[in-house]
């Protein structure tokens, strides 16, 4: 599929029937374990499905696509890809560094859950570069996590720039690129050696569907002093052990959920990324709101990075309210903004970061502002949304 355009491989790629029935759209593979005619020889590629299934693979398939990438690996969820990443490219001691806006389950496993196995872990402010300069030369650090557009305050960051810090420094930069979805942004294409997406989100697109998947840049080695486990120094090698080993890996029904959805992400992600831009300009000329946090408002400081790197702006922003207690009383004010702590899909959502989504950076240098409110957009009419937001507003 490689010759054809973005929405021609969203609709085509891994969808080969395999079936002598002709099937258009290729059946959901539920068995868990596979005919193998002769001891110690697949007849059909695959043995039990834990360690492989067509579902999955079909959609494998589709999103190294999208992406650009060697190999594709997906996951029963966004964070269940983001542990078994980074429990299969680092070891205790190695030092993993991250942006000052991020996703709060990131900054959990990161900071809780992987630190007790002697993984060290180091905030750095990615919007400038100075910083992260001066952190790759200090300290020996494994991966640079960045989450961009992060989540909730829609920073931006240059991926060309911070690919070529990391590659002099031999550390391996990994992009979550949920909020862009691999339809507005392509980190591999940038430099990057990892994409993490959250399908939850905008690839399932629906609200029906919990995943995750990884994109490993083809030939990516593990850093010089990680031990590897599968006897290969091939990073997918690493995290297809770790994935099989593990069992961290999503049922046929979900994998099918996530492909389907994938199909329209262009579309979805086309219009929502059109109704935030006029949702966004409303709010910013509201005389209630203090600021809006949009990448597609030219006074937003990621502005020309979005120009650059990314083909459209995305469906999440958000905004300063007047006080605390007016952002908790639009979050429930809303009629059509369903409150709810997710993004990316048709239904637009509205929530409140700093109790519903990013408490754990309560106890960080920073804080989610507490007059913050995050909206994702779905696909309902951009005028029914802004009368919404309007009423709630007051
Ligand atoms: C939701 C989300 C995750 C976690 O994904 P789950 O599918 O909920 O486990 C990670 N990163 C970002 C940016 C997200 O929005």
């Amino acid at each position: 599929m490689s010759g054809f355009s973005f929405s021609t491989r969203a609709v085509h790629a891994g969808q080969d029937a395999r079936t002598t029935t002709g099937d258009v759209v290729p059946p959901i593979h539920l068995s868990t374990v596979f005919v193998t005619e002769r001891v110690g020889e697949l007849t059909g590629g695959y043995e039990y499905a834990r360690g492989g299934n067509p579902t999955r693979d079909s959609l494998q398939e589709a999103i190294a696509s999208l992406e650009g990438g060697g190999s594709a690996f997906v996951f029963p969820s966004g964070m269940s890809a983001e542990d078994t990443l980074l429990r299969a490219i680092t070891r205790g001691g190695d030092v993993i560094g991250y942006g000052t806006d991020m996703y709060g389950g990131t900054l959990r496993l990161i900071t809780q859950v992987l630190a007790v196995e002697g993984r060290r872990h180091v905030a750095v402010d990615m919007l400038d570069l100075a910083n992260v300069e001066e952190l790759l030369v200090t300290e020996n650090v494994a991966v640079l996590w960045v989450e961009t557009p992060s989540n909730p305050l829609l920073d931006v960051y240059d991926l060309v720039s911070l690919s070529e810090a990391t590659r002099r420094a031999g550390t391996l930069l990994v992009v979550d690129s949920t909020l862009a979805s691999p339809f507005l942004q392509r980190p591999l294409e940038l430099g990057a050696d990892v994409v993490v997406h959250s399908t939850t989100k905008y690839i399932g697109g629906h609200s029906d569907v919990i995943g995750g998947a990884l994109v490993v840049a083809e030939g990516l080695e593990l850093g010089h002093n990680v031990q590897s486990l599968s006897g290969s120094r091939l990073v997918a090698d690493e995290v297809a052990f770790f994935q099989a080993t593990v069992g961290a890996v999503p049922g046929p029904f979900d994998s099918y959920l996530a492909g389907r959805g994938l199909k329209s992400l262009e579309v979805r992600v086309r219009r929502q990324s059109e109704t935030a831009q006029q949702v966004a300009e409303f709010l910013d000329a509201h005389p209630l709101v203090e600021r809006v946090f949009y990448p597609g408002l030219p006074g937003h400081p990621g502005h020309e990075i979005a120009d650059r790197q990314m083909d459209g702006y995305g469906g999440v922003l958000s905004f300063l309210a007047a006080s605390p207690e007016e952002a908790i009383r639009i979050c429930e004010a809303t009629n059509l903004f369903t409150l709810g702590v997710s993004l990316g899909s048709v239904e637009s959502l509205i929530e409140y970061p700093a109790v519903q989504t990013h408490a754990a950076k309560d106890d960080t240098p920073w804080p989610i502002d507490r007059s913050l409110v995050r909206l994702s957009v779905g696909l309902e009419h951009p005028e029914d949304l802004i009368d919404d937001l309007r009423q709630a507003l007051g």
